[in-house]
């Protein structure tokens, strides 16, 4: 009633550029009112514009700080990419230096440097209440301190303590000479440590502590963020500069639009950057990580999407039923429920002109090769070629036999590509190769050599992909095939998201039926002899054995190489074991083609028991090794023990994992039990990711994962799924991120890129 521009003058008042577009709509015709109405909708979805901000109620002045003035000038969030240096806010003179070590460089450096930890300080004890033995954080006033030198030599430091309550305290700190200088009486410190009784003297011997000297607390009595800081520079410090930063900001503008905010629950980005520095609360500490974590993967996505070129046209396959039962009909068992699933999702990419990317993964004998086998009849019945690659001979030669085996018989020509062929049969399996005669070419790196060419290759199967560096992968992927990338690495699911984020992804989660499972058993050391007598009896009984060895630190100095390691083990085995059996070798600093010739000779029978290092491969097919032994099994990682596992129980015969823990520890026994206890190579992925913790994480991150600093993606499934499906609906909305409402979102990902190799996958 009265029409949309009399509406505005009322609900629209605060949106003076919306009212502006709007200005005579009831004039115009209906397609430009269409226009106008989607360029306002999109103003109202971009984020508010940065009020000129008179600064909020400015709390700099709460906090005292000798050497900065405390001047209230407001400080604009356009120039958070202001160096230290500039002073454009004075964070006191020696800012830019003392903050420099820690990485920081620009007050947007400062603004994103959380806290690694927190500690929740809201009502610390009084001395009188601390038990012996407790681990504990107080704080008090030192009234004295003494430095003495034990008869060993070593200096002991000590810092009489009071607390509120007149209570008294002995801080003592060891070997830790310089202190003496820095803590004087007069001086507020926290201090966290063990606690020791003597009668009615309490002592504490400190692990951890900080000089609080703020005189508004920002290190006590809430809980507090614990920043990374190098030494000589003080928690409270990190602290005064951070609170003096965020009061002199305005409202710190939000890159997601405010609809974005809402619907996924998140804080806003202001609220959550207060609340990661200062938390109020333990949820709004919580709500604050869930908001920055999410950022951190959504940009990740964002990155990882925005760089995979969707444009990028494939090939378009028809796909047949009639094929597809041949080939069924050609197999000699039926594939199960999730071969003919995740089948299903890779036939849908090859009938689409996109091109596919997409990463199967399986568990070790899960059934993959069929899946990949199906694949490449389908392109062959299309008129293409095919090629798939391994990363070794062995693997790629264990293909060939299980390909022809089900391809031959459907007319479909195989060639092998490996290095070590005869420069004759080379020559003429290239021949035939760029002649079209061969439909399938299966090989190593053989297949990217000089000299070889498809004729028209339609789909790219790739083993094992990250073991082929990017200009290999470039030059078989020349001519635009799809790709289908097959990975026996349990992944984690969330990880996978991630780390592939660019590849799409189908499991295998169930293997094929009538497996025996191989039973698994973790010993200790001492029990070493029974278990290679029980390994003995498999022998006798016509079975092989691998025996796994990690590299062995024979002491602190002399790290022992892996070749000698193993080659120790085999020496060891050749007193420990009937001379009737007979022993193999197996290590690192074997040439490709020595390995190769080892492994045959394996799978031939010619001896009974493989001692190596981790080399053997993981796709290795041997039916007849039914016995794993794991020496110092505590070395590995659950994955990788896993990965081990999986080289036995592949034929019919019943398998044994024998896992020899040359740790006794509970931790170690925790450890390893999941492997005795699960099967499932993704569970145990996960379990792997959590017991080894976030700390360990970064190796991820240096093998190029981009930095999540927050993001634990062990546990953060949800919100990287969540994030993805943001990022996707963000780029079908505006593939380019070009409109006002990404306006913020594009600078922020521009910004949080730079440092940010991407992983190129195709
Ligand atoms: P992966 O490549 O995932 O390790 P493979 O494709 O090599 O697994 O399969 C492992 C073994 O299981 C092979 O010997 C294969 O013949 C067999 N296999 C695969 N799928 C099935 C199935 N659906 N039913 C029975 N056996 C199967
Ligand atoms: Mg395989």
């Amino acid at each position: 009633m009265g029409g949309l521009e009399k509406l505005l003058e009322t609900v629209g008042q605060p949106f003076a550029d919306v009212r502006e577009l709007m200005a005579g709509y009831g004039a115009l015709s209906p397609e430009v009112r269409a226009e106008r109405i989607a360029r306002a909708l999109e103003l109202l979805e971009a984020p508010a514009p940065e009020a000129p901000s008179p600064g909020r109620a400015v709390r700099v002045a709460e906090v005292l700080d000798e050497d900065a003035e405390t001047s209230s000038a407001p400080f604009s969030s356009a120039e958070l990419d202001a160096t230290l240096e500039s002073r454009r806010l004075d964070l006191g003179a020696q800012a830019p230096k003392k903050l420099a070590p820690l990485g920081l460089k620009t007050y947007r450096d400062l603004l994103f440097y959380y806290p690694k930890r927190y500690e929740d300080r809201r009502a610390l004890p009084h001395f009188g209440a601390l038990r012996e033995q407790e681990s504990a954080t107080v704080v008090g006033t030192i009234t004295g301190r003494k430095a003495t030198k034990s008869r060993s030599g070593m200096v002991v430091t000590r810092a009489f303590l009071e607390d509120a309550h007149g209570g008294r305290l002995t801080a003592v700190w060891f070997n830790q000479p310089w202190l003496e200088k820095s803590l004087f009486p007069g001086q507020r410190v926290i201090v966290t440590g063990k606690v020791k009784r003597r009668g009615r003297l309490v002592e504490l011997s400190v692990a951890h502590f900080e000089i609080d000297d703020d005189s508004e607390s920002l290190s006590a009595g809430r809980i507090v963020g614990v920043y990374a800081a190098t030494q000589g520079l003080s928690q409270a410090y990190v602290r005064r500069a951070v609170h003096r930063l965020l009061g002199a900001l305005g409202v710190i503008p939000d890159h997601l639009p405010r609809s974005v905010v809402e619907r996924f629950g998140l804080l806003p980005l202001d609220a959550a950057l207060r609340e990661v520095h200062f938390p109020t609360s333990e949820e709004g500490l919580a709500a604050a990580l869930r908001r920055l974590k999410f950022d951190e993967f959504l940009f990740l996505e964002l990155r990882v999407l925005l760089n995979r070129d969707t444009t990028l046209l494939g090939k378009r396959f028809t796909v047949k039923r009639s094929d597809l039962e041949r080939f069924a009909a050609s197999l000699p068992f039926a594939l199960t429920g999730a071969q003919r699933r995740v089948l299903d999702e890779i036939l849908g990419d090859m009938a689409a002109p996109k091109q596919m990317a997409r990463l199967l993964q399986g568990d070790v004998g899960s059934g993959k090769t069929a899946v990949a086998a199906a694949a490449i009849y389908v392109a062959v019945q299309n008129g293409y070629q095919a090629a798939l690659m391994a990363p070794t001979e062995i693997l790629a030669r264990q293909h060939y036999l299980n390909l022809i085996q089900y391809l031959y018989p459907l007319g479909v020509e195989c060639d092998l590509f490996i290095g070590s062929a005869g420069s004759r049969e080379r020559r003429e399996a290239r021949e035939r190769l760029s002649a079209s005669q061969t439909d399938l070419a299966v090989g190593t790196h053989a297949l990217i050599q000089e000299g070889v060419t498809f004729r028209n290759l339609g789909l790219a199967v790739i083993d094992e992909e990250h073991r082929f560096g990017v200009e290999q992968r470039r030059r078989l992927l020349s001519g635009n095939p799809d790709v289908l990338v097959m990975s026996a690495t349990p992944i984690p699911r969330s990880l996978a998201l991630t780390y592939y984020g660019d590849l799409e992804l189908s499991v295998i989660d169930e293997l094929p039926p009538g497996r025996k499972g191989v039973q698994t058993r973790l010993v200790s050391d001492a029990r070493r002899r029974d278990v290679y007598r029980f390994a003995w009896s498999e022998i006798k009984k016509g079975r092989q054995v691998y025996l796994v060895t990690p590299l062995i630190e024979e002491s602190e100095a002399e790290v022992m190489s892996e070749i000698v390691s193993a080659t120790k083990m085999f020496e060891d085995l050749q007193a420990l074991m009937p001379e009737a059996c007979r022993l193999g070798l197996l290590h690192g600093k074997m040439t490709g083609p020595e390995k190769d010739e080892v492994m045959e000779r394996f799978r031939r029978h010619e001896f009974d028991l493989l001692v190596s290092t981790t080399v053997i491969e993981v796709g290795v097919d041997i039916p007849n090794a039914s016995v794993m032994i794991i020496e110092n099994a505590e070395r590995f990682g659950l994955s990788q023990l896993h990965q081990l596992r999986g080289r036995v129980g592949r034929g019919e015969h019943e398998s044994f994992c024998i896992l020899v823990a040359g740790d006794r520890s509970k931790r170690t026994q925790h450890r390893l039990s999941v492997i005795e206890k699960h099967t499932d190579g993704f569970v145990i992925a996960e379990k792997d990711l959590e017991l080894r913790g976030p700390g360990e994480l970064k190796g991820t991150r240096q093998s190029g994962m981009p930095d999540l600093v927050l993001g634990d993606l062990s546990k953060d499934t949800e919100l990287i799924e969540r994030s993805r499906e943001l990022a996707k609906k963000m780029l079908a909305a505006d593939p380019k991120l070009e409109a006002p409402w990404a306006t913020r979102l594009r600078e922020e990902l521009k910004r949080r890129s730079r440092a940010v190799a991407f992983r190129e996958i195709i």
